[in-house]
């Protein structure tokens, strides 16, 4: 090994001496990684091939112990810092150009207490693992959609999918956390110590520290619950939009529906003639009573006259991981999203016809129903601010090749120009993309100054800058 060129986090190149680089090898339990190394390009890739940087480091940690060596040898020496859970965020900041990236993707304990209801969950965790482990007891927390999504960075941002209207966020069901701050000590946070830090994890982002563990409340779900999917001609899309509004807006807590517009998938339940055509896609999850399901769902499947109705009792896990086909890595994303109160007259026919422009069969439209437990808690009582959004729009621009960039990109920009004047301004901080910096205070919104201040105490000299940055102002 000779000496290494790193970059700083003021941009500049550094030198960091043969010695030093030896010395931190040998303090981790984990693997330190080099442009050399075997496992370099791996450790490096994430979800998004859009993103393709190259750090000067990466620090693969065992366990806490080496994220402390890691935070202080990045401190000690000014270098850049990307903190890396699964690597599934669309920013792509889990990756850094020049710089340290400290990745947690080793650290994949999961420790379920049945009794209590809870999991001790470390960084590296996906949300699969998380259900694998969770489910085997019959228990679940809030997550997102994707299986393959990792833990960590999901919940710092806030967290939401099949389960939140009934049981929150998944920031809602954090218990307890440590965190590694910026000055290289780890710490305990929950509602009685370091409060302020709790607060400040649950919506903020990896801007405080890197959390090494996480403890999750968890709740009776499954195995098996009623879900699926029902499929609309796009001829019947206003119709059909019009009517799923006024049903989610008179859905129970336990029922959560989500629209997906895009071109058919090849899914063995369609018939041939509609794959890679147009369709309005309604995905449900009913999280209690299979039989009240079937009472819930049963209006929603009365209407209209779908191409496919495959609702039924499945294994939760299963539907977890209903969508990962659909958005395995190696693709090229961009993304848009908009918070919304309703999906107004315009919102619908706005979604409708950028449906009929979509630039590869890969993009879509997709529409998370919020509502109900998470919008019971306080905007106050945690980072994640916007506790009123009923939906959440994300634009989701997917292709294969970069010939197709400007295209497909533009297409995501325009649809989210013609939505802006029905959304509410806020947004969900794990839907931006990394050139949306100056969306952030928006993000926040009235919680701003505070998470100003909890920066200038945890991080004065924005060492974890690679995320949706909240300055410090000192
Ligand atoms: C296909 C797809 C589907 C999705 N569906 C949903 C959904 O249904 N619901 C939902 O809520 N979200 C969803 N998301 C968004 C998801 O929550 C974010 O992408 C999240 O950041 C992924 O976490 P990660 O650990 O894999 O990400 P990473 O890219 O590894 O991390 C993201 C950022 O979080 C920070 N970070 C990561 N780990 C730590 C840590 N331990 N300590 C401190 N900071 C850390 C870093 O700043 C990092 O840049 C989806 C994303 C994708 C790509």
């Amino acid at each position: 090994m000779t000496n290494l060129k790193m970059t700083t986090q003021s941009g500049d190149t550094t030198i960091i001496g043969q010695d030093a680089v030896e010395a931190l090898a040998a303090s981790l339990r984990g693997d330190l990684l080099t442009p050399a190394t075997a496992d370099y390009d791996e450790e490096r890739s994430i979800w998004n091939a859009m993103i393709d940087k190259r750090p000067g480091l990466i620090v693969r940690c065992a366990g806490a112990a080496d994220v402390i060596r890691a935070v202080n040898f990045a401190r000690e020496n000014t270098l850049l810092v990307a903190v890396r859970g699964i690597g599934h965020n669309i920013a792509g900041n889990a990756v850094c150009e020049g710089g340290l990236m400290i990745s947690l993707s080793g650290m994949k304990s999961v420790r379920v207490d049945p009794r209590a209801r809870t999991a001790l969950v470390e960084p590296g965790v996906t949300l699969g693992d998380l259900d694998n482990e969770t489910q085997a007891y019959g228990l679940s927390t809030p997550v997102g959609i994707n299986s393959t999504t990792g833990i960590a960075g999901l919940t710092i941002g806030g967290g939401f999918g099949w389960l939140s209207r009934k049981y929150g966020l998944t920031i809602d069901n954090l218990i307890s956390a440590d965190v590694v701050t910026a000055a290289g000590e780890l710490v305990k946070v929950r509602e009685d110590e370091n409060e302020d830090l709790f607060w400040g994890i649950r919506g903020g982002g990896g801007n405080f520290g890197v959390v090494t563990s996480f403890e999750f409340q968890l709740h009776p779900v499954g195995p098996e619950v009623l879900a699926g999917l029902i499929v609309h001609p796009f001829s019947e899309a206003g119709k059909v939009l019009r009517y799923y509004r006024q049903f989610a807006a008179e859905s129970p807590d336990d029922l959560t529906t989500w629209v997906v517009l895009r071109k058919a998938p090849p899914l063995p339940f369609l018939p041939e003639e509609v794959h890679g055509t147009e369709v309005v896609i309604l995905a449900a999850l009913y999280a209690g009573n299979m039989a009240e399901g079937e009472k819930a769902l049963a209006p929603l499947r009365a209407y209209g006259n779908p191409i496919a109705d495959v609702i039924g009792p499945h294994p939760f896990t299963g539907f977890q991981a209903g969508f990962d086909p659909l958005l395995t890595p190696g693709f090229r994303n961009y993304w848009k999203s908009h918070d919304f109160l309703e999906l107004n007259d315009e919102t619908i026919d706005t979604a409708i016809r950028f449906t009929g422009s979509l630039p590869s069969p890969h993009c879509e439209i997709f529409i998370a129903q919020m509502g109900g437990a998470t919008n019971r808690v306080s905007p106050d009582s945690t980072a994640y601010r916007h506790r009123d959004t009923e939906f959440i729009m994300n634009v989701h621009g997917r292709w294969e090749d970069s010939t197709e960039d400007d295209r497909c990109v533009s297409w995501c920009r325009e649809l989210f120009t013609a939505m802006t004047p029905h959304a509410t301004g806020g947004v969900y901080i794990n839907f931006m993309t990394g050139e949306e910096q100056q969306r952030v205070q928006a993000a926040y919104g009235d919680s701003y100054g505070r998470l100003v201040e909890l920066k200038n105490k945890y991080d004065p000299t924005n060492l974890f800058r690679l995320n949706q940055n909240i300055k410090p102002s000192i």
